[in-house]
């Protein structure tokens, strides 16, 4: 028997045919009906990379799936997980608010440097200011 679809309960019994003649299953654990997965068809890296440019082509997802021969829920489902894989890498780190910091370096020689006082005296060959 199939598991359930829903909690993957084995606890499943057969409950009749639906329409097209498919097995319909029973699921005892939560009451659910349901039919048998269909046969997954395999869709060729060839028509992958075939969906992938047609997507680019911004043509109508009914229309990719009749071109290239797979049914609509599956391209739903395959442009779905696609876009989930995106990563998303952009990453916004927060700003560092700058620290004041003040390197007062006494080059031997130089003169004396006073922040909090009113001048210095060193010798300051870099220009601009900040
Ligand atoms: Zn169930």
């Amino acid at each position: 028997m199939p598991t359930c679809p829903k909690y993957a309960s084995s606890k499943t019994v057969k409950n009749g045919h639906i329409q097209n003649g498919k097995q319909r299953f029973l699921c005892h654990e939560c009451g659910r009906q349901f039919v048998e997965k269909p046969a997954q068809k395999l869709i060729s890296q060839a028509t992958r990379d075939l969906i992938d440019r047609l997507l680019l082509e911004r043509i109508s997802m009914a229309g990719i799936a009749r071109a290239v021969q797979v049914s609509e829920q599956w391209l739903q489902t395959y442009v779905n997980d696609k876009y989930a894989q995106v990563p998303r890498k952009v990453q916004v780190k927060p700003k560092k608010k700058g620290k004041l910091t003040i390197q007062s370096s006494n080059p031997a020689g130089a003169g004396e440097v006073s922040i909090c006082g009113h001048s210095w005296t060193t010798k300051v060959t870099s220009s601009g200011s900040g």
